[in-house]
């Protein structure tokens, strides 16, 4: 574990003399949340990091769907990127309700990536979306140009695969013209394409992150347009559980949900992040578009097992 603060930059301008007039600390910069091809993003890994150097990000958090398999290359791209990488993971996850069940994006820091019954959790999860998404490729084969072939050829190697593939093989059938069209429309939940995939219960999922020495903390928690979002009872049963944070700045909330949610974490002691939720071209998040505080990750890195690999 670290007890330095991730380094910022500074900027010192020579005064009449050549004396130091003035010192400017700029505090680092920090995206929490991004995807890479081990998932559905469309940058290597490497490239994300070379992404975040490139908007002059100093610390970036690989977060790929239900898996580590890019971690190893965003490892060895922190040295010639000069990005720090913090290593996580976005878990899906589920809240079962009286009107049905809300997906919940679990993000997932400096956890043991050899952890039992986490990776059982997550292969489950990766092999149940392979079965989803072979059924929704038949549904959608039905009335649309698509194979599962040209699915897989959407789809890297051993990657985590999801909607995002689907749409990018309808796009490359020519079928709709931008993951956007194909999730508004035919990959939409209330879509007759649409087949859920298994994912545990948050509270099961929660423990399973601490229990992995991770830092738990819930993605976009108020994102409406992604269908049904949590209420603030099952947020604060949730921190009671143990969840350690709340992804708030975020592109899918407005500023009242940003405020309720800030509002919200204050009340339960929980950490506020803010992070882009980067795709690659696959959506218009710009990576480092939101950041978190310097603080905020030095509380998740003194709580996780793993460090932060910094250059
Ligand atoms: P899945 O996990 O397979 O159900 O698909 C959800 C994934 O699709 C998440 O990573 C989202 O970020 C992504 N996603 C949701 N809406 C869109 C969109 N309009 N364009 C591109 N990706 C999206
Ligand atoms: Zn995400």
């Amino acid at each position: 574990m670290s007890d330095v603060a991730p380094r910022g930059r500074r900027f010192a301008r020579a005064g009449a003399r050549g004396s130091l007039e003035s010192v400017i600390v700029t505090p680092p910069r920090i995206d929490l949340h991004t995807h890479s091809r081990a998932s559905d993003g469309t940058d290597s890994p490497r490239g994300v990091l070379e992404a975040a150097a490139g908007a002059g990000l100093d610390v970036v958090a690989l977060t790929d769907h239900d898996t580590t398999a890019g971690w190893a290359e965003a490892a060895d791209a922190v040295a010639p990127t000069g990005v720090a990488l913090v290593r996580g993971a976005e878990i899906s996850t589920r809240v079962t309700t009286e009107g049905g069940s809300i997906s919940v994006h679990l993000l997932s820091y400096l956890h043991d990536p050899e952890d039992a019954v986490l990776r059982a959790e997550c292969d489950r999860t990766r092999d149940d979306r392979l079965t989803r998404a072979r059924r929704m490729t038949e549904r959608l084969a039905e009335d649309f140009p698509l194979t599962w072939e040209d699915v897989v050829a959407q789809t890297g190697d051993d990657a985590t695969v999801g909607r995002p593939h689907l749409a990018d093989a309808l796009v490359a059938a020519g079928v709709v013209a931008s993951r956007d069209e194909a999730f508004a429309t035919m990959l939409h939940p209330g879509a007759r394409y649409y087949v859920p995939h298994y994912a545990p219960d948050t509270d099961a999922a929660v423990r399973a992150v601490l229990g992995a020495g991770g830092v738990p903390v819930m993605a976009h928690p108020g994102a409406g347009a992604r269908g049904r979002t949590v209420s603030e009872e099952t947020i604060a049963a949730l921190a009671a559980a143990g969840l350690a944070g709340l992804e708030v700045d975020h592109r899918d909330h407005d500023a009242a949900t940003r405020d309720r949610l800030r509002g919200l974490a204050g009340e339960l002691g929980l950490l506020v992040t803010g992070s882009s939720d980067y795709h690659g071209t696959g959506k218009l998040n710009r990576i480092g578009e939101r950041v978190t505080a310097p603080e905020v990750l030095v509380q998740i890195e003194e709580r996780g097992l793993l460090d932060v690999i910094r250059p």
